[in-house]
């Protein structure tokens, strides 16, 4: 898709975009775009881009400097000028490993608990993995094993993304520099632009220790960052259900009927429900396995979630809500 500039009166394009191998970019409202990761490339996540005006918010960015590279291009072609405000939805790499494209023109802002991940967490696993980059690819081996070995298709597809975002990440590695928020806040922050004013908010931790999303109340749209997963299985690697569910409950009650997904497409308040709806039939599974005391690989998926990407989260997650069971007793 061309994307041109819209109004004859702004600056000249920084660099003309056409289009980016790593998304598709989607119009969700005017003057406000989703960028839908390509599966296998160096998105992996989703990112949005908002005009408020007199500013350009950029929400999430992406896993690699060449994704974040083509998304900031993407921005300023779309308002004909620099990004002002960038904003990481919670730590994770495919959402925050960006945030050099951006600084220090723009300013990154996060909760403070995210700020404080990134800081920690994060920093600490990027200098082990700088340090020891051989034990990093040691432990794909075994699932390469596992990939030549796999008969089903769909599964042996995902397993090589799944390895082909983890070396992407490990060869990205040396170029990256953590750049943290230089702006935080605790519950919420609202962006006050010429054009229109965003909130940005967070319930608490449910996918990671804390997430947060952006609102646009007139348009009746939210980025939910990983607070929302679209046709694929959430990740629950570090999640608490619970307070997962609870988030969303709240969410929910926002005047929404747009979702902006952190993984899969944009869709309705339905593919909200959906995620809040996994995460309770898994809990049921999880509690059904410790019961019977079988474990995780006992499991079959549930026939509604066979389509959904990122299969093998499917037991990864499993095993998460039966380790907090057990934490539980
Ligand atoms: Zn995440």
């Amino acid at each position: 898709m061309q994307l041109q500039k819209r109004d004859k009166g702004l600056k000249p394009l920084m660099k003309p975009f056409s289009e980016s191998r790593h998304f598709r970019m989607e119009r969700v409202a005017d003057g406000v775009f989703a960028a839908i990761s390509k599966p296998g490339t160096g998105s992996l996540g989703n990112a949005a881009i908002i005009d408020l005006g007199d500013a350009t918010l950029v929400v999430d960015t992406m896993l690699t400097l060449e994704a974040a590279r083509d998304l900031r291009d993407a921005a300023e072609s779309l308002f004909g000028k620099p990004v002002s405000y960038v904003f990481n939805t919670h730590w994770h790499v495919d959402h925050t490993f960006g945030n050099q494209v951006f600084a220090p023109a723009a300013q990154i802002i996060s909760t403070s608990k995210t700020r404080q991940m990134m800081s920690t967490l994060l920093k600490e696993r990027i200098a082990q993995h700088l340090a020891q980059p051989d034990e990093f690819y040691q432990e794909l081996q075994p699932i390469e094993e596992k990939i030549r070995e796999e008969k089903d298709d769909k599964l042996r597809l995902e397993m090589q993304l799944d390895v082909g975002y983890d070396r992407e990440y490990i060869k990205g590695l040396p170029d990256i520099i953590l750049t943290l928020p230089s702006i935080t806040f605790e519950h919420d922050l609202t962006l006050h632009g010429s054009r229109r004013s965003v909130q940005l908010i967070t319930y608490g931790g449910g996918h990671s220790e804390c997430d947060a999303f952006v609102y646009l109340p007139d348009e009746q749209t939210a980025v939910m960052g990983d607070l929302v997963f679209s046709g694929q299985h959430p990740v629950m690697r570090r999640a608490d259900p619970d307070q997962w569910i609870s988030i969303l409950d709240r969410v929910e009650e926002l005047d929404l009927e747009t979702i902006v997904p952190g993984h899969g497409d944009v869709g309705t308040l339905e593919a909200l429900r959906q995620v809040r709806e996994y995460i309770t039939e898994m809990t049921a599974i999880a509690e059904k396995l410790v019961r019977h005391n079988r474990t995780a690989e006992d499991a079959a998926i549930p026939e509604k979630y066979r389509d959904w990407h990122f299969t093998s989260d499917f037991k990864v997650n499993l095993q998460r809500l039966i380790e907090l069971m057990g934490e539980r007793i």
